[in-house]
């Protein structure tokens, strides 16, 4: 068999391995129905048993109060970008964005086109290497939603916790893709979480929101059909054809989460890899940095930077021989990211860090 390597790639991104080992024995037939998941009607009893089975293991992951419905969409998190302002607010609302990162500016850009954003706080200045402090921020009183982004995959700034709306009619908005499913988070906090899956629960093309329910049925007219959470909501996510095998790789990685101890016990596992990480970093005396602020330090994407720049492709050459991929930053912040989503066991932490510590020791 081919070995696999340790992928620290930020998304599509590793799954776990018994997961991927239990879709390759069902990938032919499933359970005795004759065919593979991949080849049933989306409307079919079968299929209607692997949804609902997911949903129900997501709302007992995250504990989602029974007034929020859980949609299983497509069209990646960029696509929410678009449908909250759609669903959530008219063309003349102002919303307010809080700006941590890339991602949270490109929800800001795609909200323009459909209501009256103010960015609210902008980490730009200052590198994208903080979250704001809640009281100071300055909010629109008539804001119809506060949308920030949970965790910045690419600058690796994550909130710890979240702000509230000044306005009592409005909602907190969160995109969570990089961090979905990664800790336990108190939803009756937003209106909307919205999350692409291909980070920490499954393969791309699964996005999933959760949503209180008074917030659905206000799309602005022009709202395409695709992009209206009540069309979805009243479909149980089956209005058309939605991503099946997506939602059936989902499922599984629910319930791996689920037979781990729930999300309680994911949290710890991945503050432990996150800190052997960022202790390795903090302490090589200025070797290996990273930028963010401490207290804002994302568990998931940790962004790093070589004391010798011009050592980074040795750098991710080594790494490649020894199995460790996708180590590169993303191509706006240069230097390194290791993404360490749950599916990355301690093992492929403590493996990197001992390659850092060697790395140096040559190097430095
Ligand atoms: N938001 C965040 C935080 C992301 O990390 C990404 C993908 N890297 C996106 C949005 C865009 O997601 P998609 O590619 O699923 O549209």
């Amino acid at each position: 068999a081919q070995e696999r390597v340790f992928n620290f790639a930020a998304g599509p991104a590793t799954l776990p391995e018994t997961v991927l080992r239990r879709a390759q024995s069902e990938l032919h037939v499933w359970r005795g129905s004759g065919m593979s998941v991949m080849e049933m009607s989306h409307r079919g009893k079968e299929f209607k048993s692997i949804i609902e089975k997911a949903e129900s293991d997501l709302r007992t992951l995250l504990q989602i109060p029974s007034e929020y419905s859980v949609l299983f969409l497509q069209g990646g998190a960029t696509t929410q970008f678009a449908a909250v302002p759609l669903n959530l607010c008219s063309p003349a609302d102002a919303v307010d964005y809080i700006i941590t990162g890339s991602w949270s500016d490109k929800a800001f850009k795609e909200a323009q086109k459909f209501s009256k954003p103010t960015i609210i706080w902008s980490g730009k200045p200052e590198k994208y290497t903080k979250v704001p402090s809640f009281e100071a921020l300055q909010q629109n009183p008539d804001a119809k939603y506060l949308h920030i982004c949970a965790n910045e995959t690419i600058h690796g700034v994550e909130y710890k916790n979240y702000p509230t709306p000044k306005n009592p009619n409005a909602v907190l908005v969160a995109d969570m893709s990089s961090n979905f499913c990664s800790k336990p988070v108190d939803v009756s906090k937003f209106g909307v979480i919205y999350a692409g899956a291909q980070k920490n629960v499954g393969p791309s093309g699964v996005t999933i929101v959760i949503i209180r329910n008074d917030l659905i049925g206000h799309a602005q007219e022009s709202t395409p059909i695709m992009l209206d959470y009540k069309i979805h909501a009243e479909n149980n996510s089956l209005y058309n054809t939605p991503p099946c095998y997506g939602i059936y790789m989902c499922g599984l990685v629910f319930e791996d989460l689920l037979e781990q101890g729930g999300l309680g016990e994911v949290e710890k596992k991945n503050v432990k890899k996150a800190e052997v990480l960022y202790n390795t970093i903090d302490g090589s005396n200025g070797f290996y940095k990273c930028p963010v602020e401490k207290s804002v330090r994302s568990l998931m994407n940790v962004p790093f930077t070589l004391e010798k720049p011009e050592l980074e492709g040795e750098f991710i050459k080594e790494a490649a021989k020894e199995n460790m991929v996708q180590l590169k930053g993303h191509r706006s912040v240069g230097g390194m990211r290791a993404s360490i989503y749950n599916a990355m066991p301690l093992a492929g932490v403590q493996k990197l860090v001992a390659f850092m510590k060697d790395f140096q020791a040559r190097h430095a």
